[in-house]
């Protein structure tokens, strides 16, 4: 029987394999596509490194503080606020960061612009836990009271977490993030995020940890004796502890007549994003380098400004819109309007972009996150552990209280680990 095994290669995978396989425990991944790194993975294209969307890494989050404990090499540089745009009413300002930029951008109004000054020195020191359970629109309601200021703290919110739900958002988990955004900025990666995932498959396998690809589970039975693993082959294998570290919706459907998996699948509530990434043979305007929609939900940024995705000369561009909840954005003719908006958003800042296109992707409705932290919830996440199955975990940016996007899949891969392990130990203390 195989100790572990893992359904899902992407990082909450991959990071769960590398620790278990560190400490000693036999553990599989098995990965239903061809390639590793699901949502990380980065796709080259003459020369320019895509990534699925923009992607950044937080500087003071859990995945780089387990990338550095594992040994995972990483190079790349942290974004600079240089040549940052506020985009409003079809215009670009200023980008309000600090003391002189507020106060010379046209953007807000001088009452805005006092208020933005004191809220924004007020946030790095909040007390954020006791408002885990409000929502950023109830917070917003009682904190500000000029509308732009609503609209540039929402815009600040937005970049930092990925959602455009502030009726349902944690005003605290959205603050906290913002945080630790401001505390420590945010790494673009040199060549793309797969090489976060080559790092972290390399020393799983270092370790001992089994990696299929091309592995496809369609179903995990739980018996007396542990798991049947069934896979879409019609092979079978057994495991005696399993970590999913897929989507929730795809977790309950492997564990059939699971209620606490259908539950969790039920409830959680996806964040979404349309992406347009491009790569240009350079840049028309080397100066606009980022731009944050404010009143409406939209992200610019350069990535190849910061790190090495692109030939000499060339530019990795990533605009965004950060989908609101319940869109039909998937609706082909509403998937076209916003892939113009974002063109649109290109123009403002990049004007004549289209004549130096080398490659470009839209991707009109990607998961950034499976699970929004709402005030519902208040700011809590389940799992690693699934209560009533003993010896199934779950992991990915879904589970657990640590960090959001892919700090929570890091996190929460490392936690299944460190439990099966603790287990481990202690039957082994017993025997
Ligand atoms: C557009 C976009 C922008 C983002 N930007 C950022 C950012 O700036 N900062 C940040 O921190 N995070 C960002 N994220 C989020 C981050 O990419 C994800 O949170 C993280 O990569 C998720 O990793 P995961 O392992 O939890 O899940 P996934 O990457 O979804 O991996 C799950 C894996 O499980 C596999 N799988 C599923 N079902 C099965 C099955 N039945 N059998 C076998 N395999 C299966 C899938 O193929 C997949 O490879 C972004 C995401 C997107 C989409």
């Amino acid at each position: 029987m195989m100790n572990i095994a893992i359904i899902g290669g992407g990082i909450a995978g991959l990071t769960a394999a590398a620790y278990l396989a560190r400490a000693g425990q036999t553990v599989t991944v098995f990965e239903k596509a061809h390639t590793l790194g699901g949502r990380a993975r980065t796709e080259t294209k003459q020369g320019f490194a895509f990534n699925f969307g923009p992607h950044a890494l937080y500087r003071n989050g859990a995945g780089v503080k387990i990338l550095r404990e594992l040994g995972v090499e990483f190079s790349g540089k942290i974004n600079s606020t240089d040549g940052a745009f506020a985009l409003d009413n079809g215009a670009r300002h200023t980008m309000p960061g600090g003391f002189v930029s507020l106060l010379t951008t046209g953007l807000m109004n001088l009452p805005a612009k006092l208020e933005a000054a004191k809220l924004l020195a007020s946030l790095p020191k909040l007390e954020t836990t006791p408002l885990d359970s409000l929502t950023v629109r109830e917070w917003l309601a009682r904190e500000v009271k000029q509308p732009k200021v609503a609209q540039l703290v929402q815009a600040l919110f937005r970049v930092s977490t990925y959602a455009n739900d502030p009726a349902r958002q944690s005003a605290g988990a959205a603050l906290r993030q913002f945080q630790m955004a401001l505390s420590g900025g945010v790494y673009y990666l040199d060549n793309g995020w797969q090489t976060m995932v080559n790092g972290l498959r390399a020393v799983a396998e270092q370790a001992g940890a089994t990696i299929q690809t091309d592995a496809s589970v369609t179903a995990i039975e739980q018996n007396t004796s542990g798991f049947v693993i069934h896979f879409a082959n019609g092979k079978s294998l057994l495991a005696a502890s399993v970590i999913i570290a897929a989507s929730p919706t795809e977790t309950a459907a492997l564990v059939k007549s699971n209620e606490t998996l259908a539950n969790w699948a039920r409830t959680m509530i996806p964040v979404r994003t349309a992406c347009l990434d491009v790569a240009l043979t350079h840049l028309p305007e080397p100066h606009a380098r980022f731009g944050l929609g404010i009143d409406q939900p939209y992200y610019f940024s350069v990535h190849s400004a910061t790190a090495k995705l692109a030939p000499d000369n060339g530019a990795m561009i990533h605009v965004a819109k950060y989908l609101p909840p319940a869109s039909r954005e998937n609706s082909g003719e509403n998937a076209q309007t916003i892939e113009q908006e974002l063109e649109q958003v290109f123009d403002l800042l990049q004007p004549g972009w289209r004549k130096t296109v080398v490659a470009r992707r839209f991707l009109p409705r990607m998961t950034v996150t499976n699970a929004l932290v709402t005030a519902a919830n208040g700011g809590i996440r389940p799992g690693p552990t699934v209560p009533g199955s003993k010896g199934l975990y779950v992991a990915g940016d879904w589970v657990g209280n640590e960090g959001q996007l892919v700090d929570a899949s890091f996190a929460s891969g490392k936690a299944a680990a460190e439990i099966i392990v603790q287990q481990a130990h202690a039957v082994a203390a017993a025997a």
